[in-house]
């Protein structure tokens, strides 16, 4: 990592579960413009913490996409894959602050129960020579707040949205949210800019933050790009993947798309429309809160 700590160390962090669509591009340009507009540094962290999920050739062709945007990264790409050790030690800490518990409950009968975990576990834990088990940590009395810089306060109590959840799942695989707080800390990860999707899943990962002693970054939640059917675009909606749209064009839509109005003069260099969308970044407050129309992109 790096020697040097600036006051800025901004992310993107996509899954490697198919090549980027147009809104995990726009969450790449709107991170890269916030950390370069704060003089920050800007970091890509490869979230393949579950294999089977991680489709063949998408690192590789996330990583191309980015280059071709001339989205460039300040320090080595890290791999979530290659990081296991650093969750078990946090795990082990969970554990030894007494918050985290072993369940065997299956994912349908906390469904059937509707879909709040209920600290089953907890209450009566299953035998201890029981082998196949996920950890669960406990989860807060007090809501979590946090002030968010495009969709303001943010207030969630943990127990009655999701309860007790999962930070290492039964197949062995560490859970998302723990491997995330994790990995902003130890990269240093001072703000987050990433996708309204994931907004109900931020106040876990500062609460694990909080019981792990980290600091809580700041949290800027764009809107997600969703097609004519108001579906978020992902692999299952089919939503085409940048690497096969042309370079220029889609990054002057997508400034519009964050609130920007660039000039038509620099729709041919890529290297000045990031230049201008630095400059102008701080104009953030444009950006419609909810979700934006693929459509609106023009293509
Ligand atoms: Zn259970």
């Amino acid at each position: 990592m790096n020697t040097h700590s600036p006051r800025y160390i901004g992310r993107f962090a996509p899954s490697p579960t198919g090549p980027l669509h147009l809104g995990s591009m726009l969450t790449a340009l709107a991170s890269y413009l916030d950390a370069k507009s704060n003089k920050g540094l800007w970091l890509v962290r490869i979230d393949d913490l579950d294999p089977p999920r991680a489709a063949n050739g998408a690192c590789g062709q996330i990583l191309n996409t980015l280059e071709r945007f001339q989205l460039n990264w300040d320090d080595e790409v890290v791999y979530q894959s290659q990081r296991h050790s650093h969750y078990q030690d946090y795990l082990q800490r969970c554990i030894a602050l007494k918050l985290a518990y072993r369940c065997t409950c299956s994912r349908n009968k906390i469904i059937a129960a509707g879909g709040i975990y209920a600290g089953t576990c907890l209450t009566s834990p299953p035998p201890r020579d029981e082998k196949t088990y996920a950890i669960r940590i406990k989860s807060p009395k007090t809501p979590i707040k946090f002030k968010d810089q495009c969709q303001g306060e943010v207030k969630q109590h943990i127990p009655s949205t999701v309860g007790d959840f999962i930070i290492k799942r039964k197949d062995g695989l560490y859970a998302y949210h723990l491997a995330c707080a994790v990995d902003d800390h130890l990269q240093g990860i001072t703000h987050i800019v990433r996708g309204r999707d994931l907004m109900d899943s931020t106040p876990r990962q500062i609460y694990l933050q909080q019981v792990l002693g980290f600091s809580t970054p700041s949290y800027l939640h764009l809107p997600v790009v969703v097609n004519s059917k108001g579906q978020k675009l992902s692999k299952q909606t089919h939503a085409p993947n940048v690497a096969q749209l042309p370079v220029k064009d889609t990054l002057y839509h997508l400034l519009f798309a964050l609130g920007l109005t660039p000039p038509e003069s620099i729709k041919d260099n890529i290297g000045l429309m990031l230049d201008w969308g630095i400059d102008h970044w701080r104009s953030r407050d444009t950006i419609n809160k909810q979700s934006i129309i693929e459509s609106s992109l023009n293509f």
